[in-house]
């Protein structure tokens, strides 16, 4: 079963979707999944669109693809595109009251540590702020001749973006109903899949076999859908013109391919932060603070500092441990080691007059935070 109700959600539109087919965005179809947007919204749900079609809406707004000598076209058609992209966003969620935020992202900026943090901040806030963030491929910036620099589709931008936020769902609506047990367009017999629980190698040779058109085929999703279910999410495969499908996937119906989260969350965490991460330093805290963490499921905030071990940068893991040395947790800093010396006991609203800058008032935000 599904689960009945989705808090956070990371919904994937692919160019397909977007344009139904056409050479340029189609403004029912986005209007259509606004209003969808919308509707979860107003239920209080979190939801973060990662849209494609930037490359699409360039092409049409400049006619024919010209050859540009020096320029590589892709790129020429992403950054006249996203603006309109982002502008027909705007637009149809305003007519909701609703704030939509663009938000672009490189492979490199999330493989960074600090990029990582940082783009799960900001994702944060907008999310705090009930404001939409619409993500999608800086692909200005994001060549293949820089490597390392591109993540290239944004099936698996979805799912580092359904990591990024701790999503409990992504959706990846397609131009198909789902994975099928071979290819529906030659083969009659084709079933729709309609739960994968794991994904092991004839998934992915089925879903090799069956890829659609453009970068985004079942290939990508199913690779998508073993990130983010590894990460904890469950992930829906679905066709974008089923009427209302994102609010009904989101309550719990089960529509398409399901492939339920393959960890649970916080267990899931807990082992990407002990094993993958080594812990550079050390925050001794006070029994308040203590309390807070353990108890209450509260961040780490500077007040509750004692003393600071070790040499560690913002965005390192560390070591969290008690008075008497025992170790109570262990989390990723929001500050370096300097800093938290230099913060630690004060009141959060002092940080910035302390340092002159400050990333947020928590220490250790509790999204960060593995108890143990
Ligand atoms: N970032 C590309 C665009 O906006 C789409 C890439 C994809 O669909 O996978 O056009």
């Amino acid at each position: 079963m599904a689960k009945e109700r989705y808090q956070r959600v990371v919904a994937k539109f692919g160019t397909n979707v977007l344009t139904a087919g056409s050479d340029r965005l189609d403004a029912e179809v986005m209007s259509a999944l606004a209003g969808q947007v919308a509707r979860l919204h107003e239920e209080g749900r979190d939801v973060i669109i990662v849209t494609s079609g930037a490359i699409a809406a360039g092409r049409h707004r400049l006619g024919e693809p010209r050859e540009r000598k020096g320029v590589p076209l892709r790129q020429v058609l992403a950054a006249v595109g996203q603006s309109d992209l982002m502008q027909a966003y705007q637009e149809l969620f305003a007519g909701h009251g609703i704030t939509a935020a663009q938000t672009l992202l490189t492979r490199r900026d999330l493989a960074d540590r600090q990029g990582y943090l940082n783009a799960r901040n900001t994702l944060l806030a907008l999310l705090e702020l009930r404001v939409v963030p619409v993500v999608n491929e800086n692909d200005v910036v994001a060549v293949d001749e820089i490597e390392g620099a591109k993540i290239g589709d944004n099936d698996n931008l979805s799912a580092l973006v359904a990591n990024l936020v701790d999503a409990d769902l992504l959706v990846l609506l397609t131009d198909t109903a789902g994975l099928y047990s071979a290819d529906p367009r030659v083969d009659p017999t084709a079933e729709l899949i309609r739960r994968v629980d794991r994904i092991d190698e004839e998934i992915e040779e089925l879903a090799g076999d069956t890829a659609g058109r453009g970068v985004g085929g079942m290939a990508t999703k199913v690779q998508a859908a073993k990130l983010a279910t590894a990460g904890g999410a469950d992930v829906a495969v679905a066709e974008g013109s089923e009427p209302d499908v994102l609010v009904r996937l989101c309550r719990g119906e089960e529509i398409g391919t399901l492939f339920p989260a393959a960890a649970d969350r916080m267990e899931s965490r807990k082992r990407w932060m002990l094993a993958g991460l080594s812990l550079k330093g050390t925050i001794v805290i006070d029994s308040g603070a203590a309390r807070a963490l353990c108890q209450e499921k509260r961040s780490l905030l500077a007040a509750g500092v004692q003393e600071v071990q070790g040499a560690f940068d913002r965005g390192d893991a560390v070591a969290i441990v008690d008075g008497e040395g025992k170790r109570v947790a262990c989390g990723i800093s929001n500050y370096g080691a300097a800093d938290v010396a230099a913060i630690r006991g004060l009141r959060s609203n002092r940080i910035e007059e302390v340092l002159g800058y400050q990333y947020g008032g928590e220490v250790v935000h509790r999204d960060n935070l593995v108890l143990l």
